[in-house]
């Protein structure tokens, strides 16, 4: 009865490239997803990096990396690979040619932690039969245990938090001298805004491209404050440049990355010519600045957002949504519980009524906006009414999508720290089954209302089922399905595609123009 779905980060929903329709809940990891490939992608968990495309044996080493969590963490495989790339390592697939294997945590649910834990397990023969190959944890989990993960796994020679990765060559070197390493110092600036990611098994439509790292929010059920660390914001010219960079590269989408993309804040010098010479003035960007400048890069050139905290997200950002054709018209609205109650406990500091009218207002600036959220069932002193306020808040949203999951205590949080886990499993996973049928009904219903209308679909690519057909997304995020036909369309092209049929998790429909009149404008 149980099948592992996919897992969800607190508040970071974005991977991507999956169709599913719910059929089970996940009874280990407690979570649920509904309908696109967004959180923690379930398809990508452990995915490892393919090799570059420089032939490989010009490398003196070459390193495997599998990763975890959410889309930060896929992100952030992407940062060490460049690192490990400039010191002239190679990345392969096959575990057992590695001199180096690093495993890129998630600390978010204890499932996350024991599939790393067993992962290392299955590494122990492998490190038995290879001399001088070397175990590194990175990530969330790296962060939480720091030294005590050496003594309590022998066979790790490097423990590396998500913000000290540029100190990683000099950890091998050491390593490989024989001296185990530990690098969890947080950093209140460390953006790896300077590195070009290499981009880790990507579709070459779709790249994720992060614009901040940490979170200043407290939420008391969340580990993410703790593992990485204070906000900050990159540079916006180098994430500009990232994105011109993919566009130019073929790429047709990016999905900018943050734990709370809203709260975005760069301020720059900008040096003026004047009477006397030369002056400095301070120039401040927020999101809503951020998301112009990358959407006026090219039409072309689709634009997405994650993840939006309810307090942050503004009246600027949906009016910018609006102004530009290429931002897509969906926001990912984590709502975590309908009972003010309960929110005040989670420290998310909105009430019900508050979440409701920032709906509302979404509705109003962009009427066919997609909204999606997380939602916990089971938090500390949660009640029946508390339930019902969760689903009743679920209706009111109409959420076409939704990442659901039971609450799981962890260590170190608030939450922990400060309240009991007084609700039985079995009561947490009876709430959360009834969550997911009301996704599921709601997730129907949107599909349902999509029917007999044309959307402009991006395409991914070909469709796991059947290379005749083609899989793309609409700007609201659902995922189509269509015959490919007689059309001399590639992946990376924009077509008009008719719904005509539904699963909940599916829109299945018919190209309605040819490639020549696609309407790639805007
Ligand atoms: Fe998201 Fe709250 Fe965790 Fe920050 S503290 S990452 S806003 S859940």
């Amino acid at each position: 009865m149980v099948k592992f779905f996919r897992y969800i980060c607190c508040l970071l929903p974005v991977g991507r490239f999956q169709i599913f329709t719910l059929t089970m809940i996940d009874l280990v990891t407690n979570t649920i997803s509904l309908n696109r490939g967004d959180s923690h992608d379930e398809n990508r968990q452990g995915e490892s990096f393919a090799p570059f495309a420089i032939v490989p044996n010009q490398y003196q080493k070459l390193f495997y990396i599998e990763s975890y969590g959410c889309a930060m963490n896929f992100a952030d495989s992407e940062v060490v690979a460049s690192i490990l790339n400039k010191e002239g390592f190679g990345a392969t697939r096959n575990v057992e040619e590695a001199d180096l294997i690093f495993i890129n945590t998630c600390s978010i649910r204890e499932k996350a932690e024991l599939t790393v834990r067993k992962r290392l397990t299955e590494f122990r023969s492998l490190k038995k039969k290879k001399k001088g190959m070397l175990v590194g944890v990175l990530g969330c989990m790296a962060e939480r245990l720091k030294s005590k993960f050496l003594e309590e796994e022998k066979l790790v020679d490097l423990v590396v938090g998500p913000d000290a990765y540029r100190s990683l060559p000099g950890l091998i070197s050491e390593a490989d001298g024989g001296q185990k390493g530990v690098n969890v110092l947080l950093s209140r600036d460390e953006t790896y805004g300077d590195i070009s990611p290499v981009r880790l098994n990507s579709n070459g439509v779709s790249a994720f491209v992060s614009i901040m790292r940490g979170c200043n929010n407290m939420c008391s059920f969340c580990v993410v404050p703790f593992t990485r660390g204070r906000e900050r914001s990159r540079s916006a010219v180098s994430i500009i440049d990232e994105c011109k960079d993919l566009f130019e590269k073929g790429y047709r989408e990016v999905t900018l990355l943050g734990q709370n993309v809203d709260s975005y804040y760069y301020s720059e010098d900008k040096i003026q010519s004047t009477v006397d010479g030369q002056q400095s003035t301070a120039h401040t960007i927020t999101f809503a600045n951020l998301l112009e400048s990358v959407a006026l890069i090219s039409p072309l050139l689709r634009v997405r957002f994650s993840t939006s905290h309810p307090k942050d997200i503004t009246d600027d950002v949906l009016h910018t949504i609006v102004k530009y054709e290429n931002i897509c018209n969906y926001i990912h609205l984590p709502v975590q519980s309908g009972s003010t109650r309960i929110l005040q406990l989670m420290n998310r500091t909105y009430t019900r009524e508050w979440y409701m009218g920032k709906v509302d207002r979404i509705r109003q600036i962009i009427p066919d906006c997609g909204i999606s959220a997380d939602i916990i069932t089971g938090f500390c002193t949660e009640d029946e009414n508390d339930q019902l306020d969760t689903l009743a808040i679920m209706e009111y949203a109409k959420y076409d999508y939704a990442y659901m999951y039971f609450y799981s205590e962890r260590p170190g949080t608030l939450a922990q720290r400060r309240y009991k886990d007084d609700v039985p499993e079995e009561i947490k996973k009876r709430r959360l089954h009834e969550v997911v049928q009301m996704q599921n009904k709601l997730s129907l219903e949107s599909n349902l209302r999509d029917m007999g209308k044309t959307f402009k679909i991006l395409i991914e690519g070909d469709s796991k089922k059947s290379d005749q057909d083609w899989v793309g997304r609409s700007s609201h995020g659902k995922v189509f399905v269509f015959p490919k036909e007689n059309y001399n369309l590639n992946k990376g092209d924009y077509v008009m595609v008719k719904a005509n049929d539904c699963t909940q998790g599916t829109l299945l429909g018919s190209i309605v123009n040819s490639p020549q009149t696609t309407d790639h404008s805007n």
